[in-house]
């Protein structure tokens, strides 16, 4: 039996999600028809937000269906680029954001916006005084993600948020990573706008949302017609959306125990590969990290070889976030950490869901020993180790 360790990248649809979404399919009345079945499925849209906006203590007008983690974002940061152009062209961001925040802010600043990157710490944090230093009068958006996708290190939103409502600032976090998995309270936090998808809460791939704080305006990302109380044109997508949902009650009734559970299995690993295995570094902070995420270098060797052994074992990881593997780049992600290039490269990142077991991750561990002895064999940087060349290892 194959052993998946990639949740970070995307989930295993839940039977109950399944379910649900296929009893759906019979929903075929547009919700936007005032006929009967037309208003049939716009009681369930308008269910599904509710069940939605409970997980982060939002209202349910608040809520609003995308398509992915990725358009929420881009909607999120180019509206309100757009928005408050007048006001000030001055964005603050982190460079250890995903690409969909990374690549937005880029396609700003190539039409006159100003972005400040964030550094971060070796632990993957950043620091707050490097914040409160980086506004200026024409700041308009502060945009830090919630848990990082490949090391999961989770940032101190509250404070953040609470920094950037004293000054008047818009504050939006991607929480693709976090939603559901970790506690938010969008009031608590003072978060303005955040964005999630479904398919890394075990629901399908290709419905997200954005959490919009009531009273905030925003340019449209999509024009058309007046879905989404007109502001996401686009026939609403309600069998994925029902799915969303679904999975968002599951989620909500098994926290506990998940969280729990699953922070116990990533400890276990992460225990065993840092004791068994020489030469491993856990990359990000212990403390701050999502529960599933292990994210550790192996000195001296390529993550893509690792990647490509564990596959031939039946083992699914990632070397780095799901959307820049393939190419060869080094992350941008650990190298904000400060890792050198080799290093960088020599990561491997597993993220554990609920349906793994404390089995699996041993026999994990078994297997990645051999693999992990077999390519330091045929490294000639590993060589030169032994023979006390000194390179890029030292640290
Ligand atoms: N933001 C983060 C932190 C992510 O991890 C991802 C997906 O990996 C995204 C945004 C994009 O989400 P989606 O795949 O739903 O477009």
């Amino acid at each position: 039996m194959a052993i998946y360790l990639d949740n970070a990248a995307t989930t295993r649809v839940d039977d109950k999600v399944i379910e649900a979404m296929t009893g759906a399919l019979n929903i075929y009345g547009n919700p936007s028809s005032v006929y009967t079945i037309g208003r049939e499925a716009k009681s369930v849209l308008e269910k599904s937000r509710e069940t939605v906006a409970k997980v982060i203590n939002a209202e349910t007008t608040e809520i609003f269906f995308t398509s992915c983690g990725t358009e929420s974002d881009n909607w999120a940061i180019r509206g309100v680029a757009e928005t408050l152009k007048e006001k000030g062209n001055h964005i603050i961001t982190t460079v250890f954001e995903h690409h969909a925040v990374l690549h937005t802010c880029e396609y700003l600043e190539k039409n006159g916006f100003e972005v400040t990157y964030l550094p971060v710490s070796a632990e993957g944090i950043i620091n707050i005084e490097d914040l409160k230093n980086a506004i200026r009068p024409t700041t308009i958006l502060i945009t830090v993600m919630f848990g990082n996708n490949e090391i999961g290190t989770i940032q101190p939103i509250k404070e953040i948020g609470t920094i950037a409502r004293e000054k008047n600032i818009l504050f939006h976090t991607d929480a693709v990573q976090a939603f559901a998995h970790e506690k938010i309270d969008v009031k608590d936090m003072n978060i303005d706008l955040l964005s999630a998808s479904g398919h890394k809460i075990h629901a399908a791939k290709g419905v997200g949302m954005l959490y919009i704080r009531k009273g905030i305006k925003l340019t449209n990302l999509l024009h058309g017609g007046a879905q989404e109380k007109k502001r996401r044109g686009g026939t609403e997508n309600i069998p994925n959306i029902v799915g969303f949902a679904k999975a968002c009650e599951i989620a909500m009734e098994e926290f506990e125990e998940n969280h729990a559970k699953i922070t116990k299995m990533r400890n276990h690993l992460m225990e065993r590969i840092l004791t068994e295995i020489p030469h491993t570094r856990l990359n990000g902070s212990r403390e701050s990290r999502l529960a599933g995420n292990c994210n550790i270098s192996f000195d001296f060797i390529e993550g893509e070889s690792i990647l490509l052994m564990l596959d031939m074992n039946g083992i699914y990881a990632s070397s780095g976030s799901a959307c820049t593997s393939g190419s060869l780049d080094p992350s941008h992600v650990l190298l904000s950490l400060g890792c050198k290039h080799e290093q960088a490269h020599g990561s491997l990142r597993l993220s554990i869901g609920k349906y793994n077991t404390m089995e699996e991750l041993d026999e994990v561990v078994e297997k990645l020993k051999p693999i992990i002895n077999r390519l330091r064999e045929m490294s000639p940087l590993y060589e030169n180790f032994v023979k006390g060349v000194k390179g890029e290892w030292e640290h």
